[in-house]
């Protein structure tokens, strides 16, 4: 008989019950106990869904208090130097400070997890030694089986993925780390076999990367030494988020079970079964219904992909699964009644799959008729929004076409522009600005919701805001900043925003889903064309220079960060999509440039985020997110400044597609990533005007003028004077007022100085 199995399940809760306790205890509202009992209730419920659902396999142990790859770092007692760690389990106060730092010990980095939104907690081995402090995966089975009878699957972060994703050893002594952890490994193995535990799965999503070669030996000499380990115990090694990139290696390792991603690596993986077959003496873990989509699966499709399957392994070896873990989608559609009935229809979020996969194991069994009315309710719904009419506007789709083949050029080329701009705008040398939001304090969160709760007119709401404008042109003024920006009081969030006022967006009341720790998210869903209705910021903006004779620079989000922040439809490419919200964001361009609005910032954040895991589909994606941002940018004059700002500081690898947006000025994040990208820079120029942050935006503390001028003086050194700007590294939206006026007083006052000195 074929198994149903998912990776792992969502963990805040249906109504963010898990966010609420997190809080309560971080704020001092509820004590360790009280916190340790919510947190049981919350992972109990949580599997007692799982247990009616008719799921076979439950996973155990990706529950987390904060972050799965910090859990794993806390088992083997990998704590950073700088906390005052005695050993033995890692006490809350210690994990969650290095999660969130404390009053004497910063924070531990935190990354995104692959190509997703979630960030993990990037672990610190700088030469620790690791112990296993406790059997994090044995207590969870335990927990599920004395609770509730249920015989679980405990899910384990792997060796080598989770080297890959840790930071402070160098990559060459990856084998001498890899003695120090497996026979930490092979203990929390035994001990669960000892226990009765008879699958587990170990995940290693780092094998869809490009692979290593000398990974081969690595995974052989693992997963072997897991075997001896504990020989009774069945190890589903498990892949997922793209194709295996070593199947042939892969399915030769002493493993039961190899899971396979079917939605986001399908043709690959179906082309490496087709040429290596499938060991008979292997379960498949088939990732057929996609774990970190939003939409709901063709039953047919699916039927028709286990049919395929059904060639290389018979269904009493085949699990038929969720392709990664549910943590990357909302908890349930239930609920959902404000959204259009086409579109709710055809929405499958982590309680929906769950019915979905029992099914499609059903079919593997039984064949296609016995879910013969399912698949044809499954059809209808996703024809019924294919064929909705905002999915089919000809006037959107034409003009796309039409300018999506063009090459998205300006009219001359920076060397040209810049001097006509410096003309008009007569800026100083190393002029100043701000990269848009100015503190969002909790007025302006309450104003925000006084008028969304209807006790606020619309007029009052507006004046409001207008009046934020009014304080912060004043004080920008004042501080000498040469660039001003309107502030974004007006703003929830950057992507929101703008979805509210294009079509083809929609948003849920409670589809978040984690981004990191206690943050959730509740990403807008793209459904339809994506369209322009009117302008979005014309208004604020122009009031901003209303108020100012020196120049405003207007503030959109770019479509790349749009699409990448979004559950995005599937029936075209996301390249299309992309281009629909470039069509529309270029109107937006236009309209600031009619109404007078002559530098024009297109925030470009999240281009990284979208880049494909594996490197020869890589270069694809940069050229056509690079054309996107293009063709937004593209049709205004000469004179009209473009800027563009990202965040994250891996660029190095990508400054070609950077210098191909042709942006007139980036604004870069720098400072946290202390002046590695300043040393890409020394062999690498720069043609065009550029700002790196001079100062960290995440942080409360003011810097003083001399860190900054030596910051400036630094990159002076690698990047010319003539097309330098001092910015700060980010938006300065959750940032307080006052340190914030200090900080941009003190960036001023270091601009000055250098000005002097080159
Ligand atoms: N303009 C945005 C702001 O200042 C940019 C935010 C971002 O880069 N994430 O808030
Ligand atoms: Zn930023």
């Amino acid at each position: 008989m074929a198994r149903s199995s998912i990776l792992g399940y969502p963990r805040i809760g249906e109504k963010r019950e898990w966010k609420q306790t997190l809080e309560a205890y971080w704020s001092g509202k509820a004590d360790e106990e009280t916190f340790r009992d919510r947190m049981k209730e919350i992972r109990l419920a949580r599997l007692r869904k799982l247990q009616a659902s008719g799921i076979d396999l439950i996973p155990v142990g990706d529950f987390s208090e904060y972050d799965h790859v910090l859990d794993t770092a806390a088992m083997f007692g990998l704590v950073p130097k700088r906390f005052d760690y005695q050993g033995g389990e890692v006490p809350l106060s210690i994990y969650f400070g290095i999660a969130r730092g404390t009053k004497d010990a910063a924070a531990s980095e935190m990354t995104k997890w692959f190509n997703t939104n979630y960030h993990y907690i990037v672990p610190e081995l700088d030469g620790a030694s690791p112990t296993l402090t406790e059997n994090r995966p044995l207590r969870a089975y335990l927990e599920a089986k004395e609770s509730l009878g249920i015989e679980g699957k405990p899910v384990l972060l792997g060796p080598l993925t989770f080297l890959r994703l840790s930071k402070g050893y160098n990559p060459a002594e990856t084998d001498v780390w890899l003695d120090k952890l497996l026979p930490l490994y092979e203990q929390v193995l035994r001990e669960l076999e000892q226990a009765g535990a008879a699958w587990v799965q170990v995940d290693e999503p780092a094998l869809v990367k490009t692979a290593d070669p000398q990974d081969r030996d690595r995974l052989r000499r693992i997963y072997g030494r897991f075997a001896e380990a504990a020989p009774r115990l069945n190890v589903m090694l498990q892949t997922y988020f793209e194709s295996a990139d070593d199947y042939e290696a892969i399915i030769g390792l002493p493993v039961r079970g190899i899971g396979l991603d079917f939605a986001h690596g399908r043709d690959a993986n179906l082309a490496a079964l087709r040429l290596h077959g499938f060991p008979s003496d292997k379960v498949l873990g088939a990732g057929v219904v996609d774990g970190r989509g939003i939409w709901r699966a063709s039953l047919a499709e699916g039927c028709k992909l286990l049919k395929e399957l059904a060639r290389f392994v018979p269904s009493d070896r085949l699990f038929v699964q969720s392709s990664c873990s549910l943590l990357h989608v909302p908890v349930t559609v239930k609920g959902e009644d404000g959204l259009p009935e086409a579109l709710k229809q055809a929405l499958s979020f982590a309680d929906e799959k769950l019915e979905e996969i029992a099914l499609l194991a059903r079919a593997a069994d039984l064949g296609t008729d016995a879910i013969e009315a399912e698949m044809r309710a499954s059809e209808a719904a996703l024809r019924a929004l294919n064929e909705h009419e905002t999915r089919n506007r000809k006037d959107v789709q034409a003009a796309v076409t039409a300018i999506a083949s063009q090459e998205g050029r300006r009219g001359r080329t920076f060397a040209e522009r810049q001097p006509l701009q410096q003309a008009k705008w007569q800026l100083p040398l190393l002029p100043t600005t701000t990269i848009g939001s100015f503190p969002q304090t909790a007025d302006v969160r309450k104003a925000r919701q006084l008028w969304r709760k209807g006790e606020w007119s619309k007029e009052r709401y507006d004046g409001y805001v207008r009046e934020q404008i009014d304080k912060w042109v004043g004080l920008q003024e004042e501080i000498g900043l040469d660039v001003l920006v309107h502030g974004e009081f007006e703003r929830t969030d950057m992507v929101e925003f703008f979805g509210e006022k294009l079509a083809g967006f929609a948003f849920t009341r409670g589809g978040w889903v984690q981004s990191y720790g206690s943050r959730c998210v509740k990403p807008p869903i793209i459904y339809g064309d994506v369209a322009f209705e009117g302008a979005m910021t014309v208004e604020e903006t122009t009031y901003a220079q209303s108020r100012t004779s020196r120049p405003v620079k207007g503030m959109l989000t770019g479509p790349v960060t749009i699409m990448n922040w979004s559950f995005v439809r599937e029936d075209i490419a996301r390249e299309q999509i992309a281009y629909q919200l470039a069509y529309a964001l270029r109107q937006e361009v236009e309209a600031l440039e009619a109404a007078g609005i002559g530098l024009i910032q297109v925030d470009e954040p999240a281009v990284r985020e979208g880049l494909p895991l594996k490197r020869e589909a890589q270069a694809d994606y940069l050229t056509w997110a690079v054309k996107a941002f293009r063709l937004t940018t593209c049709s205004v004059r000469d004179t009209t400044q473009i800027h563009t700002h990202m965040c994250y500081c891996e660029f190095h690898d990508m400054l070609g597609s950077i210098e191909a947006m042709d942006a007139d000025v980036i604004s870069i994040e720098t400072s946290r990533s202390h002046g590695e990208l300043i040393h890409h820079f020394e062999s690498q120029s720069y043609p065009l005007g550029i700002g790196l942050g001079v100062y960290d935006i995440h942080s409360p503390r003011v810097p003083g003028t001399g860190e900054m001028t030596a910051m400036i003086g630094r990159a002076l050194q690698a990047l010319d004077p003539a097309l330098f700007w001092i910015n700060p590294d980010c938006g300065l939206k959750t940032r307080g007022e006052e340190e914030t006026i200090a900080a941009l007083r003190n960036m001023v006052e270091a601009a000055r100085a250098m000005r002097l000195s080159v």
